[in-house]
């Protein structure tokens, strides 16, 4: 059942990329050519079509805000469990469009390039596959390390928990970037974009509401936060325009 919708919501949107889908093919032979340049491709992923979400934007801000009485590291490890595993099954259906051939470096929009950083923290360029499968291993390593994401009863979150989950959903972020920038046409074409969108608006109102990830690092795709989930980036602007009505009595 999921298949035949997925299935429609491509069709629905072909119309729409075939007719980029010139500027796309060209885009990479482009792109080669200017490679230090400074004007940026279209960007497919903030057509009107494409900014379809599986979930309304209240229910996921519900879903990020921390119920009382809850542990802040307890919520935080679900999170970045859910989200590691989202982007990383996401990532894999997609995968075969992502090689060392195509996408030689670890891009994301505005002209980023990604390094990775190895044990000794000397930067190295890699292609973008290699980088994600490095960051996939790391948090895979780091999520089973149960001194690090304990489980059992007795064990306990270290002190430096939340700077590693930050270091985690950096780099998934930087997968989602990658994404966006290099393979949202096959995402749009496999119907997969709202799943996509809908993972990017858990990342982001999770990001938002608990400030895990540095701006520079979101500003990238600051277009499409503010196309998916309105204005509401600056969180003390918000606050004098709107008051919110008690919520039932309490
Ligand atoms: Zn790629």
């Amino acid at each position: 059942m999921m298949k035949n919708i997925s299935f429609m919501r491509g069709r629905k949107l072909f119309g729409i990329f075939t007719s980029d889908e010139k500027k796309v093919e060209t885009r990479k032979a482009r792109r080669k050519e200017k490679d230090a340049g400074t004007t940026e491709d279209p960007k497919l992923y903030l057509e009107e079509a494409a900014l379809e979400r599986q979930l309304p934007e209240l229910d996921l801000r519900m879903l990020v805000d921390l119920p009382p009485g809850l542990d802040y590291n307890e919520w935080l490890a679900s999170h970045t469990l859910a989200l590691f595993d989202h982007i990383n099954l996401f990532y894999g259906t997609i995968s075969e469009f992502c090689t060392s051939t195509g996408c030689p470096d670890m891009t994301g929009p505005g002209l980023r390039t990604y390094l990775w950083f190895d044990e000794k923290g000397k930067k190295t360029r890699v292609a973008a596959p290699q980088y994600i499968d490095y960051v996939m291993t790391f948090t895979q390593r780091t999520v089973s390390d149960e001194t690090i994401f304990p489980t059992k009863y007795a064990n306990e979150f270290p002190s430096s928990f939340e700077s590693i989950v930050r270091k985690i959903l950096r780099l998934l972020y930087h997968v989602v970037a990658h994404i966006y920038h290099c393979h949202f046409r096959e995402v749009a074409l496999l119907g997969l974009h709202a799943h996509l969108n809908c993972v990017f608006a858990h990342l982001t109102l999770l990001n938002q509401r608990f400030n895990l990830i540095d701006a520079k690092e979101t500003e990238i795709l600051g277009d499409l936060e503010a196309a998916l989930l309105g204005d509401s980036t600056s969180g003390t602007s918000t606050t004098t325009s709107i008051q919110d009505p008690p919520s039932g009595a309490t």
